[in-house]
């Protein structure tokens, strides 16, 4: 049977709202992790997003330097030729 969570919530002066922890678990998300927000039809939606590296296309231990997704081995890679 699906499983429909429903939270009414107000609002802080900075429009954000927290999310559940029960919301968070059944997305597999958890505090600092990114996830893409829709408005479509006045309706918001919050979608949990596997980040990929920019260069290779890893999701192993990807970390957002500048914003920009980079796996670990990428990271390492990009310091050596510093
Ligand atoms: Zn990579």
């Amino acid at each position: 049977m699906r499983r429909i969570l429903r939270t009414v919530k107000k609002l802080d002066e900075q429009r954000r709202a927290v999310l559940s922890k029960e919301m968070c678990d059944t997305l597999g998300i958890a505090p600092l992790d990114r996830v893409e927000i829709t408005c479509e039809n006045q309706v918001i939606t919050i979608r949990a997003i596997e980040a990929k590296c920019k260069l290779c296309g890893g999701t192993e231990d990807v970390d957002y330097i500048n914003d920009i997704p980079f796996c670990g081995e990428c990271r390492e890679f990009g310091k050596k030729r510093e």
